[in-house]
């Protein structure tokens, strides 16, 4: 047996870490003194405009879910010290579950400590080698994830592309069941998965349909409850999983939904479920409360589709290459990676919170400033963010010419 070298070890992680440097990789990250919200407060005491958080809704700071997080806590208590099968599930853990699987339009519900969790433990507890999962090949990395933990056979189909998912679902048809499996709206393009064409295909092949709606739960369809209303597919989703840490409070936790036993096996055999904490009870409590504003009212959602429409016209008629499309995430497309860097940096000593993304996050030539809008943005905030666009653009000579 070699001896340890453990001084090789630790230097062996310095040259790695020095490589992720040099290749730009390196992901710093920005220190807020402030709440989560339109405008944060970053450590050097200047407050920007915050065009990259996923508070879709706006509810992340909010007075009122931190009034209802300090009477939650009051009454249930910081932590659970369990999981939920020992002592771990209270009368709002339920509840919750509940009315999630309202929210989403299926049976039932199960709670995770993250969307990532739901993802990781859904697929090995259904499907096993007699079985196939048919997967975007965008797909989120817990997706990704908890596919490989998974002994079913993987079909990964191009990006959208209905015809290539046929394909996959014919070389797919002699397994027991099959599943697609796909995000409802893909975070880097802002893309809407075709929800209704995906179903047409399940029905027309005999499969199952698995959607992620993180970056869609509370916001996307008339009452926002998802991709699956905005393409008018309710009920014609055996599963879908979301998250409670972007628009429905931005805390943490995760969600399936589904019908009954499939809910009922996920509670005896998923792994994070049966060998993690149970949901903090603020964040139970808060999401209850959450839920009834939004059953309430749809004016958060719509004013965050106002802004996100005003955004997209401001920037296109700037001279800004946009992807297309209707959804807050907003993606200004620069191509080039340097420049979706100096894009953010001056951004950011103008007062506007970006993030560029470039290779490998996206395609090599695809390099962008993601926007992503929040309904709590005011509409001076994005006045002021949409002047500094202009300038920053003028300077860098990326507007589309014949523009001002
Ligand atoms: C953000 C996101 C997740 C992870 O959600 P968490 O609750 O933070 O773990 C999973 N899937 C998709 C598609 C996401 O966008």
């Amino acid at each position: 047996m070699p001896k340890l070298d453990r001084s090789a070890f630790y230097s062996d992680l310095e040259r790695r870490l020095g490589e992720t440097r040099a290749s730009g990789l390196y992901k710093t990250e920005r220190v807020l003194v402030s709440r989560q919200g339109p405008e944060v407060t970053g450590d050097d005491g200047v407050t920007r405009i915050n065009l990259c958080s996923n508070n879709y809704l706006g509810l992340s700071g909010d007075d009122a879910l931190v009034a209802q997080g300090a009477e939650t806590l009051r009454r249930y208590g910081y932590g659970l010290s369990s999981v939920r099968f020992i002592c771990g599930t209270q009368t709002i853990h339920k509840e919750l579950e509940a009315r999630l699987a309202r929210f989403v339009g299926t049976e039932d519900a199960i709670l995770y400590a993250a969307a990532f969790d739901a993802n990781g433990g859904l697929f090995e507890c259904l499907f096993d080698d007699s079985d196939a999962i048919v997967s975007d090949e965008l797909n989120h990395a817990s997706i990704i994830d908890g596919i490989r933990l998974c002994r079913a056979q993987r079909f990964r189909y191009a990006h959208d592309d209905m015809a290539d998912l046929e394909a996959k679902l014919e070389a797919a048809a002699s397994y027991r069941y099959r599943i697609i499996a796909t995000d409802g709206v893909f975070s880097m393009d802002g893309t809407i998965a075709r929800l209704d064409a995906i179903c047409d295909l399940a029905d027309r092949h005999d499969a199952l349909v698995m959607v992620d709606d993180s970056h869609a739960t509370g916001f996307m369809g008339r009452t926002g409850r998802g991709t699956h209303e905005h393409h008018g597919v309710i009920g014609r989703v055996d599963i879908v999983t979301g998250t409670l840490g972007k628009a429905l409070g931005g805390a943490m936790g995760g969600f399936t939904a589904g019908r009954k036993p499939l809910i009922e096996i996920l509670r005896q055999r998923s792994r994070p479920y049966l060998f993690s904490n149970s949901l903090a009870p603020v964040i139970v409590g808060t999401s209850l409360y959450v839920l009834d504003r939004l059953a309430a009212s749809t004016a958060l959602r719509d004013r965050l589709f106002d802004n996100a429409a005003q955004v997209r016209t401001a920037l296109g008629g700037m001279g800004y290459t946009l992807k297309p499309g209707t959804h807050p995430i907003i993606p200004v497309m620069v191509f080039e990676a340097p420049l979706a860097q100096q894009l953010a940096d001056r951004l950011y000593r103008d007062g506007v919170l970006v993030t560029g993304f470039f290779h490998p996050v996206v395609p090599l030539g695809q390099a962008r400033v993601r926007v992503q809008v929040s309904a709590a943005h005011t509409r001076a905030q994005l006045d002021l963010a949409m002047e500094a666009f202009s300038a920053a653009g003028r300077e860098l000579g990326i507007l589309r010419p014949g523009r001002s």
